[in-house]
């Protein structure tokens, strides 16, 4: 088991549960707002101020101000009720205290509310964004010179804008094949078609002379979708059906609207089957594959998932671009493949600078270490980055792969020259502070294992060390194996308990913990239909019957730092332990 290390400086960069470093926190906001002060000070210094010294004395001044500091304090009390999700009691989601880079980064920017969907609005805030973006590439491996991304609202948003550029992509090459078929009495097989590659795709527009502009009449988006879907049907002999998603049964909810926002279709979306460790399995992967084949319904995109919502999962990423490597060296199909490492990003600062971190296994680590040969990534900030909301990232690998929206295909190597993101971007007006909050944090903690990656890596030691602590006291505990990363699930079940007895007393204890205030841990739900595998392995660690159709978990996410210390971890350890005994 790896040892938990890290440095002891990494308590600079959070407030701490008991406010420790409230002087120097509260100096630097101070800094930051009198930078501001100053900056409106200083600047067009021949214009009039607004008021007047005995104004801002006067009775109808001074009542608005009272109003606001009552306000305020109104706003401040309902606040002091909000769930706390700084302290290591709180285990329940994807959410900790948050970093003070990124709340000190976060609110710099906030004061200048810059407006990043285009430079004009934002000066500075786009170029931070740029920068973020590059800092963000090489931490999961890609070239921060070719990769391109920006910031979204989040990652659910940001596995649109996935879905949204490789629709765009096949929808180029189907259009180009149904041109050929209608206009040119050529009909290239369907499959081949859809898959074709943006290299074939320019050699096929030159070869034939077909220019860009052709093509429009021709898209199943750009034209009508159902007049496309009746012309592809006869010009290539079997009824289209349009294409489908290959997606993991591990899979965020997000997947299941794009199919809903995009118009697939619910029926397009694809599960590829989990193994017995709740990781997608190859095997399925490969039989969808030839399913869709047989189907004559081109693959728009296969993802996998690092680091999936309900147990922390990391799918063999490494493997799944073999399969497409292999698919392409044998059949010519270039596939997308998009990693959603929403929740996982950010474990691939382990990876990165000269000591890197050993807190994964070896498959993990290498899946995580593929990120960089896949399309594209989504990765959420506003979770294991410790920033605030609402921040997730899309990055792509290159400049083909971000192209979209505008009918123009990157078929050429050549580097667009970036328009203003707003053409590019699903969102319309998008904050900076999202940007500058993940930048600062990149700037100063660093995205590699002597930074961010240690933070990570001491808190999968400590979810190890907290599992075996209650793997010796709680004798009901039953812990789903393996944890991959910091997320820890169980169930509660005596031996030879059937699977609806486990689940009632795991559901139970829920309740209890519910009403508790003295931790807050989540709860998950996986079906047999989908986990069946992963589900039989668990119940077989206490041989019980499988007699229900879903399997209810204890979810307790370890992303808090301070779970790294010896004396808070030990203390916490056996209260969950009395907790989940009494
Ligand atoms: C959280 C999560 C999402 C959605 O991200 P939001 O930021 O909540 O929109 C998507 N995929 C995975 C794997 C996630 O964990």
């Amino acid at each position: 088991m790896p040892e938990t290390t890290i440095s002891k400086a990494y308590k600079a960069f959070f407030l701490g549960p008991k406010a420790e470093n409230a002087a120097w926190t509260g100096a630097e906001f101070q800094a930051v707002l009198d930078h501001w002060f100053n900056w409106r000070k200083g600047l067009f210094p021949g214009d009039p101020p607004i008021s007047t010294a005995e104004e801002r004395q006067s009775a109808p001044y001074l009542r608005a101000r009272a109003a606001m500091t009552e306000g305020l304090e109104t706003l401040t009390e309902l606040l002091s009720h909000e769930m706390p999700k700084y302290t290591p009691r709180y285990i329940g989601h994807m959410v900790a205290d948050l970093s003070l880079p990124a709340l000190l980064g976060h609110f710099a920017a906030l004061l200048h509310n810059p407006n990043n969907t285009c430079r004009d609005a934002s000066w500075v805030g786009t170029r931070i964004e740029t920068d973020v973006i590059a800092m963000l590439a090489t931490m999961v491996g890609y070239d921060p010179a070719k990769a391109h991304g920006h910031i979204t609202g989040g990652g659910t948003v940001a596995n649109f804008e996935a879905v949204w550029r490789a629709r765009f992509r096949q929808d180029h090459w189907l259009s180009l094949a149904l041109y050929l078929a209608e206009k040119r009495g050529l009909t290239l097989p369907l499959m081949e078609a859809g898959h074709m590659g943006w290299h074939r795709f320019g050699a096929l527009l030159n070869e034939y002379d077909v220019r860009l502009d052709d093509l429009r009449g021709y898209s199943g988006i750009a034209s009508n979708p159902y007049a496309f879907g009746e012309r592809m049907t006869a010009a290539f002999g079997l009824p289209y059906r349009g294409p489908v998603l290959l997606v993991p049964e591990n899979k965020h909810f997000s997947w299941t609207k794009a199919t809903n926002v995009f118009g697939f279709g619910e029926e397009s979306f694809w599960p590829i089957a989990l193994d017995d460790m709740g990781r997608l399995n190859i095997a399925s992967l490969q039989e969808q594959i030839d399913h869709a084949d047989k189907a004559g319904r081109p693959i728009t995109m296969v993802v996998s998932v690092a680091g999936t919502t309900e147990t922390g999962k990391i799918d063999p990423i490494d493997r799944v671009q073999d399969v497409l490597d292999q698919t392409r060296a044998t059949r010519g199909w270039d596939i997308w493949h998009h990693v959603d490492a929403a929740y996982g990003g950010f474990l691939c600062s382990m990876l990165r600078g000269p000591n890197p971190a050993d807190a994964l296994s070896p498959s993990n680590t290498a899946a995580l270490a593929s990120i960089s040969r896949v399309h594209s990534v989504t990765i959420d900030p506003h979770k294991l980055g410790y920033v605030p909301y609402a921040c997730g990232a899309i990055l792509t690998r290159d400049t083909q792969a971000y192209a979209v929206s505008s009918f123009k295909a990157p078929y050429l190597e050549r580097q667009l020259e970036m328009p203003d993101k707003w053409s590019t971007t699903l969102e319309g007006s998008r904050s900076a502070a999202g940007a500058t909050a993940t930048w600062l944090t990149g700037k100063t903690l660093g995205f590699d294992a002597g930074g961010m990656g240690g933070v990570i890596a001491a808190t999968i030691g400590a979810c190890r060390q907290v599992k075996d602590r209650l793997a010796q006291l709680v004798p009901a505990f039953r812990p789903l194996e393996p944890t991959d990363t910091n997320i820890l699930c169980f169930s509660l079940a005596r031996e030879g308990d059937s699977l609806k007895a486990a689940n009632a007393a795991t559901e139970a204890m829920y309740d209890r913990f519910a009403t508790s205030p003295d931790f807050a841990v989540s709860k998950t739900t996986l079906g047999v239909k989908s986990h069946r595998l992963m589900i039989e392995r668990h119940t077989g660690t206490y041989d019980g019957p499988l007699d229900d159709d879903h399997l209810v978990l204890l979810r307790m996410v370890f992303m808090n730092p301070f779970w790294a210390e010896d004396k808070l971890r030990d203390q916490l350890s056996e209260e969950l332990a009395t907790f989940l005994n009494t």
